[in-house]
């Protein structure tokens, strides 16, 4: 079984012509892909002539040389710094620090806790990210406002910026609002798509206070699941409450039978978000995009980071007893503590120890596109990574098989609606705009 694509009557690429690169038809155009990720949309007459040696008066020309499309005009330097950028070897630290303050009835200690903030400042990179998750947000409340405050401390003693949100799929009363602001934590609500949205007053309360004092916006995470209601029904909700930023994960399809109903929902996600209205932006596409170089000579602060989730990468998480583990996905499997995943404790295990672990090894290895044979061709591997622990939740094993894998075909289906987004010239700039405005998720 193959999931990639193919064109008709290709001629053979000319070498001294042609860079390398990946393509693959969406929206029935080639799409092309250098390896350092910068991408170009050709109607399929042109893609020939492009691999049949394209003469330099083509109207395509310009675009495809300042891409790096044309192997005569190879600029080395500059791939070289394009692939620093985009790959590991410029990796700073864990995008964000996962903390389960409670399950069941095990509850993280304020001791824990404040080992857990000042572990995540340890980690690297231009901001803190702390991501604490709960069922019952008054329960941990205490708790929440204690990590929140003594975050913000350690923000002003050594001036590195810190954002909090609390993920809970309950929400808070209206008159915490407020004090969620006060203390800079955002809010972050998990609903399932095929529930109610259930936004109302009282998020959108959450959602003004942000705004008022400058905390963290509320987000929504989005969990796709068969009979999930239309996508506009949600997007409509989201503006109503004040959200301007959703997380549709492609985790949620559990089989390949799944992906299409899930590609279908994205997709008019994503039309929805880029429709007329206040601004909308869905954090997946973001992330995946903010891992290609700009287009056009954007500006942009930085480039890279993983894709939400990525064990290691994207994210560790500690439980509430303080075991640190690869990812949240990981802390959940049944083999968890005596699996590759499981990484120490806080307070014991330092973030420079990490690196020398053969776990984390395993982990950053079993991730990177270039050692699987189907990511190795596809067009879209530099934007995409499936998490090793997605691959062992869904076929029991860190390296997957994807062919076979629902992970690969969701993410595939999430980038086939984006890209076929991309083409259209009256969105490409909201969409673009996503990734240049993409903060710290
Ligand atoms: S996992 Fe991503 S890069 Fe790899 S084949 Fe699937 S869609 Fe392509």
């Amino acid at each position: 079984m193959s999931l990639l694509t193919e064109v008709d009557a290709l001629p053979a690429p000319r070498a001294d012509r042609v860079a390398p690169h990946r393509y693959r038809v969406v929206a029935g155009r080639v799409l092309a892909v250098s390896e350092p990720g910068h991408w170009a949309f050709l109607s399929a007459p042109e893609y020939r002539e492009y691999l049949a040696g394209l003469p330099d008066a083509h109207p395509r020309f310009d675009e495809l040389r300042v891409k790096g499309f044309l192997a005569q005009y190879l600029d080395f330097d500059r791939l070289a710094a394009d692939a620093m950028e985009g790959s590991l070897l410029s990796w700073e630290g864990s995008h964000r620090l996962v903390l389960t303050l409670a399950r069941g009835r095990a509850r993280m200690s304020p001791d824990t806790l404040r080992e857990a903030v000042d572990f995540a400042f340890t980690i690297p990179g231009p901001a803190v990210c702390l991501e604490l998750v709960a069922a019952d947000p008054e329960a941990v409340w205490p708790l929440a406002r204690f990590a929140a405050e003594y975050a913000a401390r350690r923000s002003e003693w050594n001036g590195r910026r810190s954002r909090l949100w609390l993920r809970t799929p309950a929400l808070p009363p209206a008159r915490r609002a407020d004090e969620y602001a006060r203390v800079g934590l955002g809010l972050a609500l998990v609903r399932d798509a095929a529930a109610a949205p259930g936004l109302g007053v009282a998020a959108a309360r959450f959602s003004a206070a942000a705004a008022e004092r400058a905390a963290p916006a509320s987000r929504l995470v989005l969990t796709w699941s068969p009979k999930a209601r239309s996508a506009p029904i949600w997007a409509s909700a989201l503006r109503a409450a004040g959200f301007g930023s959703a997380l549709v994960s492609p985790e949620a399809p559990t089989t390949l039978a799944q992906v299409p109903a899930f590609a279908a929902f994205y997709a008019a996600f994503l039309d929805a978000a880029v429709s007329d209205g206040p601004p909308l932006r869905e954090e997946w596409a973001a992330a995946a995009l903010r891992r290609l170089p700009p287009e056009g000579g954007r500006p942009r602060e930085e480039r890279g980071g993983p894709l939400p989730g990525v064990d290691v990468s994207g994210e560790l998480c500690a439980a509430p007893d303080g075991t640190l583990f690869a990812s949240e996905r990981g802390a959940a499997s049944p083999d968890a503590q005596g699996g590759i995943g499981a990484l120490g404790a806080l307070g014991t295990t330092a973030w420079e120890e990490l690196a020398a672990k053969e776990g984390v090894r395993a982990l950053l290895a079993a991730a990177e596109g270039d050692h699987h044979p189907l990511c190795s061709q596809c067009a879209y591997k530099p934007a995409c990574t499936v998490a090793p622990s997605r691959h062992l939740a869904a076929q029991g094993t860190y390296w997957g098989n994807l062919p076979l894998s629902p992970a690969c075909g969701a993410q595939m289906a999430a980038l086939d609606a984006l890209f076929a987004r991309l083409a259209d010239d009256s969105l490409r700039e909201s969409l673009l705009g996503w990734a240049d405005s993409w903060s710290l998720l």
